[in-house]
């Protein structure tokens, strides 16, 4: 395996740009960071340190939400507030278009050595998820060096995390060298039986790595609304649970894999809505005016049971609906034996946005071996990807 470089590499800073990729990807309450929503700004606490410790200029770029344009609602305007209480410093916020003249570099001749900034949603910008040349020249053009520590982005090949390193000397952040370091271990001594519990809204943004991992996984357990594409492909109802066509399509490929074990029983619900009337079905009994909201007692039973089997856990992606409480039990349930097992007989690795705050619900997360940043990017990591984001890393 090729050795990631990382930031004991990079060359002398004092007084250099560096540029940080970032994944400050973060819920807005009310147009703010809530306390209990920063943890992504905390992780890239320590490459920040290390970088302004050693008097460095650090430019941080993040995308946030999925924003059409310039959308007001997802700029990082309260991502830098937050940022600043964390940092207890100021944060320089880049509001001008780097594209334009000036001024952007305008803002940036400001900062001094040692000193953060950050700029708007780079994903503001067409050229980022295009991973347009001209754009990619533009970012790195503000800097001297590059560092990348969203490890969360790194399946994707965009600008800001691959275009970047064609211009600039390329370094791994410190989140992105555990993260790299942890799933390497796993995929290293990962014992039989290897049991995937895989959940989420979508199938269509994990199917190609569920393809992958049915080769290296022993069972992949499947709940959420990925289990409704693939209980759809069965020629099962799933109600007013929507699964588009193309999803159900793509999902008929896989419903043959032995490996794959589906729900037998399911909750379903009258409304999408907290006070929805709800009632445990089977598979085969789900009423057309229905959603199916989380996995039923029958599933979870047996979820558990395999994962009690298990040696190595890949856990990514809700049971259900788990933001709301009656259909969180699926999820919180096998949160908690997933939880249990890891750090003892089992090796336990738990990924993905959502995941991660119903682990932390749990108050368990400590017992897991380790926890990622990435949701698709660990997945793919773990089939054996060198991801798009991490091979300019590289030494
Ligand atoms: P992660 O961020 O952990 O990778 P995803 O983004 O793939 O997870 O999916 C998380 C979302 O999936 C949750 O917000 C949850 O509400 C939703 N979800 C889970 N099960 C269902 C379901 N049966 N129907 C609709 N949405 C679901
Ligand atoms: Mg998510």
């Amino acid at each position: 395996m090729r050795r990631i470089k990382g930031l004991g590499e990079l060359p002398h800073l004092a007084g250099k740009r560096v540029l940080v990729r970032v994944d400050y990807n973060v819920p807005l309450t009310r147009g703010l960071v809530a306390s209990g929503d920063d943890a992504k700004l905390r992780a890239s606490l320590p490459t920040i340190g290390h970088l302004t410790e050693r008097k460095a200029k650090v430019i941080l770029v993040s995308h946030l939400g999925r924003p059409d344009g310039h959308e007001r609602g997802l700029s990082l305007a309260p991502v830098a507030s937050r940022l600043e209480k964390l940092l207890r410093r100021k944060v320089l916020f880049v509001r001008p278009d780097i594209t334009a003249d000036h001024g952007a570099e305008d803002v940036l001749s400001k900062l001094r050595d040692g000193q953060v900034a950050l700029l708007e949603n780079v994903r503001f910008y067409p050229g980022e998820e295009r991973n347009d040349r001209f754009f990619a020249r533009r970012l790195a053009s503000l800097a001297d060096l590059y560092v990348d520590d969203a490890f969360a982005v790194a399946h994707r090949k965009h600008a800001s995390n691959v275009g970047v390193t064609r211009y600039l000397r390329s370094y791994a952040g410190s989140l992105m060298e555990a993260e790299v370091h942890n799933l390497n271990r796993l995929l290293k001594r990962s014992g039989s039986p290897f049991v995937v519990l895989l959940g989420g809204a979508k199938i269509s943004t994990k199917l190609p790595t569920l393809k992958k991992l049915l080769k290296v996984a022993d069972e992949v357990l499947v709940g959420g609304g990925l289990a409704n594409s693939l209980l759809r492909a069965r020629g099962l109802s799933v109600g007013r649970s929507e699964v588009p066509r193309q999803e159900v399509m793509a999902a008929r490929r896989l419903v043959r894999s032995r490996k794959i074990v589906l729900p037998s029983d399911v909750l379903a619900a009258s409304s999408l809505s907290a006070g929805a009337r709800t009632r445990v079905a089977s598979v085969d009994d789900v009423r057309r005016d229905e959603f199916v909201l989380d996995i039923g007692p029958e599933t979870t039973r047996d979820f558990a049971a395999r994962i009690k089997r298990a040696r190595t856990i890949v856990w990514n992606g809700p049971m259900g609906v788990f933001e709301i409480p009656q259909f969180s039990h699926g999820t919180m349930s096998l949160a908690r034996i997933v939880a249990a097992r890891s750090s003892g007989r089992a090796f336990g690795v738990v990924g993905g946005g959502e995941t991660i705050v119903a682990l932390e619900q749990t108050g368990m997360s400590d017992y897991v071996d380790f926890v990622s940043t990435g949701g698709g990017a660990m997945l793919e990591y773990l089939s054996g990807h060198t991801l798009p984001g991490i091979a300019p890393l590289l030494a």
